[in-house]
C-alpha cells in the first residue's frame, strides 16, 4: 500500500482555506527552515486513503478480538453520540465554571459512579491511560507515607502474575520492586507474602481476579497482611469486567485503585487512541489527589477546585473529557442492574468457551474462570512444533485476532482468551470450531500452520527487528 506522501502529486491539493486577508507576519528567530512536506492529494483520494488504511486493520467492529486482559468490548454508538454533542465538544476549560456546569456535572457524576462501583470514597479522572493511573496512585500511596513520615517505607510487592506495567510504574514511582512467586493455583503465596512484608513494605499491587483469570479466594488475608505491616494495597482495576457491580475492590481492603475506562467502560482502545485511567482512593488518600475536584457551592452550583495537599498534575484539566463522556454513556446506560449483568455475561462466556476448549487444549490452570483463562500449548508445541505463535497466525487466517500470547510469563506457550460479554454464542461456536480445526492442522498439515498467515496484507513480520530499529518517520530523500 502506498503511504500518504507517495500520493498525489504537486499541484494536485485539497485546499478549503480562504485567501489570507490580513497581513502576513512571521516571527522572528522561528521561522521554517524547509519546505514542509504536505502531501498533495485530492479530498477524494484522501478519503480513499483512510478507506484502505480501515480495511486493513482489526477492530470489534470486524470480528472476534479475544484479548485477553484487555477487554476488547464492543462500543455502543449511542456513547459516541453523547461524546459528540456540541455542549461537550466545543467548550473550553478555561471558561470558567460558571459556563462549564455541565461539564463539571459530568465529572461529578461519573466521579460518584466509579467511587460507588469500587467501593472507594473519591476519584481523579485525570489519568490517560491504565499505566498513568497506576503512577497516579502510586504517587499518592508515596504522598501519604510521606506526610506521615514513613519515608524508610520504599519497597512495592509485585507478584509475577502482574501486568508488566505495574513494576514499571512502581519503579517510575522511585520505589524498588519486591517480586513475590504465584502459588500452584495462580493465587498469592501466602507464605512468600507474609516472608516479603516488612517496615520497608510500601504496598503491594494486585489483580483480582488475576491475569489468569483466577479470584483470589484468600484476597481479605492478603490485604489484611500488608496493612498489619504498615502498607497499603493498590488495586490494579484495569480489567474491572468480572467483577463491576458483583464485588468491590474497596470491600476487599484495597486503599487504591485505578479503571481503565478504555476495557471495562466500553471505550475504544487500541492503535494508541484516547484512554482515561481515573484513580479512586479511600478518603485518607484524596487531600494528595492530582486535577479537579468538583464541589458544590452553598447555591447548589458546581466548582473546581484543588485538593489541599495535591501531588500536581498528571495531565492538563479534566483529563481526556470526551472518553470520560463516553464511560458515563455506557454506565448510565447499563445502570445498576446492567452493570453486574455485563460482569456475569463476561464470566459466563469465558467459562463456556473453556468448557468447549478443554478437551482439546490443555488450560493453564484447570478451574471455574472469571472473564479470561488461559491455555498452554506447551504439549502441542513439544509434539507438533506448532508454538501459540503459529496458532495465532492461524487464527488470523480465519479472521480471528489472536488472544493474548505469552502472557502472562508463568504461563508456557500461553493463550490468554477473554471473550467479553458482548459477544453471541453463535460467535464463540464459530471460534472454537476454528480453534479445534486449527488443532486438526498441527497434528496433520502443520506446514499450513508455519505458513500463515496467508490471507492476510501482510504476512509474518518481523518483530524483532520492528521492536529494535523501527522505521518511525518517512525519509523524504
Ligand atoms: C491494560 C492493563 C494495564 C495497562 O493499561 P494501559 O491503558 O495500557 O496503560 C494494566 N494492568 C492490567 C491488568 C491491564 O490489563
Amino acid at each position: 500500500m502506498k503511504l500518504i506522501f507517495e500520493r498525489g502529486f504537486e499541484g494536485q491539493a485539497l485546499c478549503l482555506m480562504p485567501a489570507c486577508d490580513v497581513p502576513e507576519c512571521t516571527v522572528e528567530g522561528f521561522e521554517r527552515e524547509q519546505e514542509l512536506h504536505l502531501p498533495h492529494l485530492s479530498e477524494n483520494e484522501l478519503s480513499r486513503h483512510y478507506s484502505e488504511i480501515a480495511k486493513r486493520v482489526h477492530g470489534v467492529n470486524d470480528g472476534f478480538y479475544p484479548l485477553g486482559s484487555c477487554t476488547m468490548k464492543y462500543n455502543p454508538k449511542i456513547n459516541e453520540e453523547a461524546a459528540a454533542l456540541p455542549g461537550f465538544t466545543g467548550i473550553h476549560p478555561l471558561q470558567g465554571d460558571k459556563n462549564t456546569q455541565g461539564c463539571l456535572e459530568v465529572l461529578d457524576t461519573i466521579e460518584k459512579s466509579l467511587a460507588e462501583i469500587s467501593g472507594m470514597d473519591s476519584v481523579t479522572l485525570q489519568p490517560a491511560a491504565g499505566a498513568h493511573g497506576e503512577f497516579t496512585g502510586l504517587m499518592l500511596i508515596k504522598s501519604y507515607l510521606n506526610s506521615i513520615g514513613a519515608t524508610e517505607r520504599k519497597k512495592i510487592i509485585v507478584p509475577d502474575s502482574a501486568h508488566g506495567t505495574n513494576p514499571a510504574s512502581a519503579v517510575m514511582c522511585g520505589f524498588e520492586i519486591v517480586n513475590i512467586p504465584s502459588a500452584p493455583d495462580g493465587c498469592v503465596d501466602l507464605e512468600a507474602l507474609k516472608g516479603a512484608v516488612g517496615e520497608d513494605t510500601a504496598g503491594l499491587m494486585l489483580t483480582n481476579p488475576n491475569t489468569v483469570g483466577v479470584f483470589d479466594k484468600n484476597i481479605l488475608e492478603i490485604t489484611k497482611i500488608v496493612h498489619d505491616a504498615g502498607g497499603l494495597c493498590y488495586y490494579d482495576g484495569a480489567n474491572l469486567n468480572a467483577v463491576m457491580g458483583v464485588v468491590r475492590p474497596g470491600d476487599m481492603g484495597f486503599d487504591c485503585i485505578h479503571f481503565n475506562l478504555h476495557k471495562t467502560f466500553s471505550t475504544p482502545h487500541g492503535g494508541g487512541g484516547p484512554g482515561s485511567g481515573p484513580v479512586g482512593c479511600k478518603a485518607f488518600l484524596a487531600p494528595f489527589l492530582p486535577g479537579i475536584r468538583v464541589g458544590r457551592k452553598p447555591c447548589g452550583c458546581y466548582k473546581s477546585e484543588k485538593a489541599e495537599q495535591s501531588f500536581g498534575e498528571v495531565k492538563a484539566f479534566g483529563g481526556n473529557f470526551l472518553v470520560v463522556v463516553k464511560a458515563l454513556t455506557y454506565i448510565l446506560t447499563l445502570g445498576k442492574e446492567g452493570i453486574p449483568e455485563a460482569a456475569k455475561n463476561a464470566v459466563l462466556n469465558a467459562n463456556y468457551m473453556q468448557a468447549c476448549l478443554k478437551e482439546d487444549f490443555d488450560l493453564a490452570y484447570d478451574v471455574i474462570c472469571m472473564h479470561e483463562f488461559v491455555l498452554t500449548l506447551d504439549r502441542l508445541h513439544k509434539e507438533t512444533g506448532i508454538s501459540a505463535l503459529d496458532l495465532a497466525k492461524g487464527l488470523l487466517d480465519n479472521g480471528i485476532h489472536p488472544p493474548t500470547m505469552y502472557f502472562p510469563l508463568i504461563v508456557h506457550e500461553a493463550l490468554m482468551i477473554e471473550p467479553t460479554e458482548t459477544e453471541p454464542k453463535e460467535m464463540m461456536d464459530e471460534a472454537i470450531a476454528v480453534f479445534k480445526e486449527l488443532k486438526r492442522l498441527a497434528y496433520e498439515e502443520p506446514q499450513v500452520l508455519h505458513d500463515a498467515p496467508v490471507k492476510t496484507p501482510v504476512r509474518r513480520l518481523d518483530d524483532v527487528r520492528a521492536a529494535r530499529t523501527p522505521v518511525l518517520r518517512y525519509s523524504f530523500e
